[in-house]
């Protein structure tokens, strides 16, 4: 049997108790924006290429999509729904913890 760490507080999970897998996405949005000026696309292209100087494939790919996995002790996890809930962008759903896109 596989024994369970929280990543958060680092404490065991004895077998059969209470744990919780989380997985968070992180996800690079789009405005539908696309400049009409030639010149102001060219400047876009040359803008993201410098910021794309001296990284890693790695990081490159972070800022597009990220997916972090972890486990939560049930102490863990209120303290990280807490957080989540905390964000004043995201508005409570009935049946979700976050509502997506949200709603102002
Ligand atoms: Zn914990």
């Amino acid at each position: 049997m596989k024994k369970h760490i929280c990543n958060n507080c680092g404490c065991s999970i004895q077998p059969g108790a209470l744990f919780y897998n989380c997985r968070t996405e992180i996800i690079s949005g789009f405005d539908n924006y696309i400049p009409d000026e030639e010149e102001e696309g060219d400047e876009l292209i040359k803008e993201a290429c410098a910021n794309m100087t001296g990284r890693s494939p790695e990081e490159l790919s972070a800022q597009v999509y990220e997916e972090i996995s972890f486990v939560l002790c049930p102490t863990c996890l209120q303290k990280f729904r807490k957080q989540l809930l905390g964000l004043q962008v995201n508005r409570l759903n009935k049946d979700k913890i976050l509502l997506f896109p949200p709603r102002v």
